[in-house]
């Protein structure tokens, strides 16, 4: 950090503040989690110089053995991990995968089927501003109004009206499970690829603790950097020799160029680590910390504040918190939780009333704190902060309370230690 010190000063102080920033919130944002230093390192080495157009053994460019190697490993490491044949570790996001996975796939004005954004689907599932949108003819699917899950009677009824090419399963605000089985009996008898995105939800598959959708599903496509863990990134999966040409084509030279090997390699760092007990063990308390928010925002004197929870609790890493029958909106209570120091983001609600900027929700998970170290005494811990800093007659004072043991949190569970020194 000296040399960018010297030569960038403006740089450096505002990645020394974001640090200090990370170091003393409570980061819940559910698509968020802290990478390890050694995923740093892998990211922030020479690596970055290469280029490596093709793949390894294939490539376009001269001295490429050692990013060979790399991102062979990275391959073998994440076949292993998902029990998949086939991966691409290349896309450099989850947008940059799902992009090039629909376009082996599909031609533009195919049809795709996927979960409403309104209703916790992603922007590249067929929002209308999207690649997804503009390029491919979209019909969404829906939670159900009474119970907020994935009603697979209108899935069934919409694939069988629109025979979409390609269905799509997978989430960003969802606090359930999907039945992959169940989409994948109707993308076979309409004749649709089934597509899951699994990018929320892939650590908690790595560890077990999750139905995995590899055997059910054409193609898995996931981003690298939420529940996983590693490097900003994105994959594709898949146990089909044909369709896995056909992804690498796709990414490469379908829809990028050369490769960033300096995230392949933290990618390969992150699955070694995602096959180890103590990733299990975290996963396990990011699950833990989810049901005691769910639950503690189920609570009565919560619930007489105008709290509820979406579906009823969670069975993952995120808790939607239902704000239709509060005086305050999401944005209120996004702004409420960063003036205690909680970071979380505002997200609507099936149904909302309320503009999507304001909306009547918010979306927070627990696995950037389980990497953290909380245990299931600080996840309670938050769960109450949390609460209160929810409830419409929170005052000044009170949020000066909360602020106080959020800072106490912060430092019992101390973010990048060595970082600190480093400085
Ligand atoms: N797919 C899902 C389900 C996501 O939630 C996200 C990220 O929010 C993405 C894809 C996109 O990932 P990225 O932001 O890396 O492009």
């Amino acid at each position: 950090t000296d040399q960018l010190a010297d030569l960038d000063p403006a740089v450096h102080q505002a990645i020394a503040a974001e640090l200090e920033r990370q170091q003393g919130t409570l980061e819940m944002i559910a698509s968020e989690n802290f990478a390890p230093l050694a995923v740093m390192q892998a990211q922030g080495s020479v690596l970055t110089n290469k280029y490596a157009e093709g793949y390894p053994g294939r490539r376009y460019y001269g001295g490429c053995e050692h990013v060979d190697v790399i991102e062979q490993l990275a391959i073998d490491r994440l076949t292993d991990l998902f029990g998949a044949k086939y991966a691409n570790v290349q896309p450099h996001s989850g947008a940059q995968a799902n992009a090039a996975a629909m376009a082996a796939l599909l031609k533009p004005g195919d049809g795709i089927l996927g979960l409403d954004l309104a209703h916790g689907g992603h922007l590249t599932h067929g929002m209308r501003l999207n690649f997804s949108g503009k390029l491919y003819d979209v019909a969404a699917y829906h939670v159900r109004e009474d119970d907020h899950l994935v009603d697979m009677d209108e899935v069934e009824r919409l694939a069988r009206e629109h025979r979409p090419k390609l269905i799509l399963a997978g989430w960003s605000a969802y606090t359930r499970q999907l039945d992959f089985a169940a989409f994948r009996r109707i993308a076979d008898e309409v004749g649709a690829y089934l597509m899951v995105d699994m990018a929320h939800f892939a650590g908690l598959v790595a560890a077990g603790l999750h139905p995995s959708p590899v055997p059910h599903a054409h193609v898995v496509t996931s981003t690298t950097h939420k529940t996983l863990g590693g490097p900003r990134g994105g994959v594709i999966l898949t146990n089909d020799e044909a369709l896995a040409k056909k992804f690498n084509s796709s990414v490469f030279p379908g829809q990028q160029g050369g490769p960033l090997e300096h995230v392949i390699a933290g990618k390969a760092v992150s699955f070694k680590l995602a096959a180890e007990p103590e990733f299990h063990e975290r996963q396990e308390r990011t699950l833990a910390g989810a049901k005691i928010l769910a639950d503690r925002l189920l609570q009565p004197d919560s619930r007489e504040a105008g709290i509820n929870v979406v579906s009823g609790g969670t069975d993952v890493h995120l808790v939607l918190v239902d704000l239709r029958e509060s005086e305050l909106d999401g944005k209120q209570a996004e702004d409420r939780l960063h003036r205690v120091g909680i970071t979380v983001n505002r997200n609507a609600v099936p149904f909302d009333p309320r503009p999507p900027m304001v909306s009547s929700g918010v979306r927070i998970g627990t696995p950037a704190l389980a990497t953290r170290g909380f245990d299931l005494d600080a996840f309670t811990e938050v769960a109450d902060i949390i609460s209160y800093a929810l409830r419409p007659a929170t005052d000044e004072d009170d949020l000066d309370e909360l602020r106080g043991r959020v800072d106490a949190l912060a430092l019992r569970f101390p973010l990048y230690p060595d970082l600190t020194e480093a400085n």
